[in-house]
């Protein structure tokens, strides 16, 4: 069974229904089988009536089927069965009221046929008549009557309470007034429970509602009337004590329970005041933290209602304002907040009061604010809901973004200049490779037309001085084009999934000579990441790396060399160590710098570009390169690049 009701006492009220459902069916049992030890339930007493443990048994019912099936119909049987009470109290009511039997005392409410049990009390059948009108009232769900049905729900309550306070004191006045005839203990219990049941279905209506509520006084209330409850009963019960068995005479006996009352009251208040004195220097605390806070702030805070009027500034608003505190206190907060924004503002404190959220202004858009004086400056807004007990309020926060945009136009200008000077720099690095190659080119013609032309006159140390001059021109033309080629890395680069592990095996592959000249060992440590990178660069970095550590060991070692990968924060981290010649830790940067070379082309040939591109390959992919060695005892390469998301 689904529970349709969202009210936070479902269960105590089906369980409250429940168990009074139970009292009247043991009744009703207790008059069928004509067991009068179970129809009353103090012995001597009078027991519950027939009609009476029916119409609970329909009250019950009734507000199970409200608080279970009231969004599926079940309302209207509530209605239903409560009128069905409703008739029978009231009909008992005005009957016995005024002396007439109305046609019914022999349907089967005869007090004196015994196969027919008595009817309810006139009391009995008043407040069931009014808790079934309080019950058929709810199940109308107009709010309008249900503040009055939560009032008649509280009036039953209090009615059955003094009887059953008439029943534990043994006081039958309370119980058995001499014209409403008397109503059973049982009956009372059972009003009782089931009135402050129903009284619960609005928990937050009429007096439940102090009681239900969440608040710190809903909390005292609570506590101090179930302990007041407590303290007048056990007093109470001693001044009648006192007065039966004449303990004291009856005007000591009043004053001291006038006492033992005020000084209950007394002792409750005092703990009561002080936890609220305590309450209110806690709150007195934060506001007085909320105001510093508001007043320490770097920018302008301004507090405003639900109607723009301006509640708080601070010191920040006086001096970027230009007005007084004073001045602003009172007014519209529209006159600090641009006026352009002013239609957008309505708006969003619209939408800001009905579904309460916080709204940023001028940050995608610029926007201006005006000083008293009519000076213009940018700022953003960041409009912030407050929940206070008069309802919503607005924080709006005020930064004057002046050097902030200043800054901005000035990176902005740079990065302009930058991106100018880049440009130069990558025609001058075209032009200057292109044309320093022609020359390069006549030489080495020259140098071909002289050994052709001239054989009989080039003896052989003039053939080894143009060999020296040719391998030369050779080197300053390769030269020239790696560093064109260092000038153009990266420029038609291109995001994609990228499988480091095929990268590495294809660069592996391509180094397939030089691996079995040295008898190198290359082991993939990690499990390489399949990656958003720039694939063809990657590729470049790797064969540079794994080439170097190859190239750089000496010439009777074997290379032995891992490649592996952590995932770390943001990052991926390759490395690739080798058993080479090492590194001094003094030219750990320089290394990185194109052309430079800590050893003789004789002994390792290169031309000193390799890890000048690798830096800039790692730093495309907005990370980093750097080398761990010890001369002699092998180097450990080690990059890292952004984890691109997509
Ligand atoms: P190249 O390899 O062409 O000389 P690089 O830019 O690749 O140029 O390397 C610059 C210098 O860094 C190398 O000349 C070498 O002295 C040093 N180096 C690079 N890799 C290693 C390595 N794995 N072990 C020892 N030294 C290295």
């Amino acid at each position: 069974m689904m529970v349709t009701t969202t009210c936070k006492y479902t269960y105590p009220i089906i369980a409250t229904g429940i168990f009074v459902l139970f009292i009247a069916v043991i009744v009703m049992t207790g008059w069928l089988l004509h067991l009068e030890a179970i129809q009353s339930l103090l012995p001597g007493h009078i027991s519950m009536h027939f009609n009476s443990a029916i119409c609970f048994t329909l009250l019950s019912i009734a507000m199970l089927l409200y608080i279970k099936y009231r969004n599926r119909g079940g309302h209207r049987l509530t209605g239903v069965l409560s009128l069905i009470v409703f008739l029978v109290g009231a009909a008992t009511f005005l009957q016995k009221m005024f002396h007439s039997d109305l046609g019914i005392d022999y349907l089967f409410l005869n007090n004196n046929n015994p196969y027919y049990p008595g009817r309810m009390s006139l009391l009995t059948a008043f407040c069931l008549a009014l808790t079934a009108i309080g019950t058929f009232g709810i199940s109308l769900s107009t709010n309008k009557y249900k503040t009055i049905c939560q009032f008649l729900f509280h009036f039953v309550s209090v009615v059955a309470f003094i009887v059953l306070i008439g029943y534990l004191y043994n006081v039958p006045a309370l119980y058995n007034l001499s014209y409403f005839t008397t109503m059973a203990c049982h009956t009372a219990f059972a009003l009782l429970l089931l009135s402050i049941a129903a009284s619960l279905i609005n928990p937050s209506l009429g007096i439940t509602g102090i009681f239900t509520g969440t608040r710190m006084g809903n909390i005292m209330a609570r506590r101090l009337f179930s302990q007041i409850v407590v303290a007048v009963l056990i007093i109470g019960y001693l001044r009648i004590l006192s007065h039966r068995y004449h303990w004291l005479s009856a005007d000591v006996g009043v004053a001291l329970l006038i006492v033992s009352f005020i000084l209950v009251s007394l002792f409750l208040i005092w703990k009561k005041a002080t936890i609220l004195n305590k309450l209110e220097i806690n709150m007195e605390v934060a506001q007085e933290n909320f105001r510093i806070g508001v007043e320490s702030a770097p920018y302008a805070l301004i507090l405003s209602d639900e109607t723009g009027r301006i509640t708080q500034v601070n010191f920040q608003t006086e001096k970027l304002y230009g007005y007084t505190s004073e001045e602003l206190l009172g007014n519209n907060i529209e006159m600090l907040i641009p006026k352009e924004l002013h239609k957008h503002y309505r708006h969003d404190s619209d939408s800001f009061f009905t579904s309460p959220a916080v709204v940023s202004l001028g940050i995608d858009e610029e926007v201006y604010a005006n000083t008293k004086h009519g000076a213009w400056f940018p700022v953003e807004i960041v409009l912030t809901p407050i929940t206070t007990h008069n309802g919503i309020a607005v924080l709006a926060a005020i930064t004057d973004i002046t050097s902030r945009k200043a800054n901005e136009a000035i990176i902005k200008n740079q990065v302009n200049e930058l991106q100018l000077k880049n440009q130069e720099l990558e025609h001058f690095n075209y032009i200057a490779s292109h044309d320093l190659q022609e020359p390069l080119r006549t030489v080495a013609n020259y140098i071909m037309l002289l050994e052709e032309d001239y054989p009989e006159q080039i003896n052989d140390e003039i053939r080894m001085h143009l060999s020296t001059m040719n391998s030369a021109v050779s080197r300053m033309s390769q030269l020239v084009r790696s560093l064109l080629d260092f000038g153009r890395l990266g420029k038609n680069r291109k995001l994609s999934l990228t499988d480091c592990y095929s990268i590495i095996t294809n660069v592996i592959t391509d180094l397939n000579g030089l691996i079995k000249k040295t008898n190198a060992v290359i082991t993939i440590a990690d499990e390489m990441p399949v990656l958003y990178a720039y694939e063809t660069e990657m590729r470049q970095l790797f064969q540079n790396l794994i080439n170097n550590a190859i190239k750089f060991t000496d010439k009777d070692v074997a290379p032995h060399i891992t490649v592996g990968c952590k995932k770390t924060k943001g990052f991926y981290e390759f490395y690739v160590s080798d058993n080479g010649i090492g590194i001094d830790p003094k030219y750990f940067n320089d290394i990185f710098h194109i052309f430079q070379r800590l050893n003789k082309n004789e002994d390792y040939e290169g031309y000193g570009i390799g890890l000048a591109n690798c830096r800039k390959i790692a730093e495309m992919h907005g990370g980093e390169i750097w080398v761990e060695s010890e001369l002699g005892k092998g180097s450990t390469f080690k990059f890292k690049i952004l984890n691109f998301k997509a």
